[in-house]
């Protein structure tokens, strides 16, 4: 199954991508977690990616564009995928359909996880990630057994660095203009599956499942 999901940030995209690679087995590739690997490497891509990240602003279109074409290229994801966090411009979801028709796959299915813009704010400063291992936290809604500290693999838990109120802020208002026009592009696809976030996480689960199952092929 070759899924999208989109959503502005905080919405719960990564937590969700857990029961989803778990449950339907395809790897998650998500481009906000390749650029932080990068920048604390401090590769070449971390270089150019990591202005951009703190300032809550997208990475250039070229730079983002490049990363997921050779990623999907590889064999894992050859039965299958989840892209989290991209395409998150119009330019990216064109880029994406030239990639799928060279690669022969299309995209099934593009779940929208919407949440109110206040809400997210609460989620996106509340926020922990294991460093190591990318699982997600939330302070208050979703805390980990043992104050910060990963439950899966122990290690420390850290604040990412654009997870900042102001920052939060941009990052939304990047949503409302880049990303927003991506939702029309795939709802005249008829693939759009739009996903009230603003529940349970269990709740939230039972919905994209419900919406998923069809497209699992194992
Ligand atoms: P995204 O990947 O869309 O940026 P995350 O999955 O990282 O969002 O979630 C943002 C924050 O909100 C995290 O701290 C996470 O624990 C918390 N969160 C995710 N889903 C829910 C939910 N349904 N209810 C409350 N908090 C949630
Ligand atoms: P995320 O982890 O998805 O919240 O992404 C963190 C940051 O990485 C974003 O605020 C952007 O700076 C950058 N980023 C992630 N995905 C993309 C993308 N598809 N296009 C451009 N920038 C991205």
């Amino acid at each position: 199954m070759n899924i999208v999901l989109v959503g502005p940030p905080g919405a719960g995209k990564g937590t969700q991508a857990e029961s989803i690679i778990e449950t339907y087995k395809i790897p998650q590739i998500a481009t906000g977690d390749m650029f932080r690997e990068a920048v604390s490497q401090e590769t070449e891509l971390g270089k150019k990616a990591k202005e951009f990240m703190n300032a809550g602003k997208l990475v250039p279109d070229e730079v983002t564009i490049g990363i997921v074409r050779e990623r999907l290229s590889k064999p894992d994801c050859e039965n299958g995928f989840l892209l989290d966090g991209f395409p998150r411009t119009i330019v990216q979801a064109e880029a994406l359909e030239d990639i799928m028709k060279d690669l022969n796959k299309d995209i099934e299915a593009v779940v929208n996880i919407s949440v109110p813009d206040e809400i997210i704010v609460r989620r996106i400063v509340g926020r922990r990630l294991c460093k190591n291992c990318n699982l997600v936290y939330h302070v208050e809604f979703n805390p980990p057994k043992q104050d910060g500290v990963c439950d899966k693999c122990s290690k420390n838990l850290i604040q990412r660095a654009d997870d900042q109120e102001d920052t939060a802020v941009n990052r939304l208002n990047v949503y409302a203009t880049e990303t927003n026009p991506v939702l029309d592009f795939y709802a005249k696809k008829g693939v759009l599956i739009n996903i009230d976030g603003n529940r349970a996480r269990s709740v939230v689960w039972e919905d994209i499942k419900k919406a998923l199952d069809k497209y699992d092929r194992n």
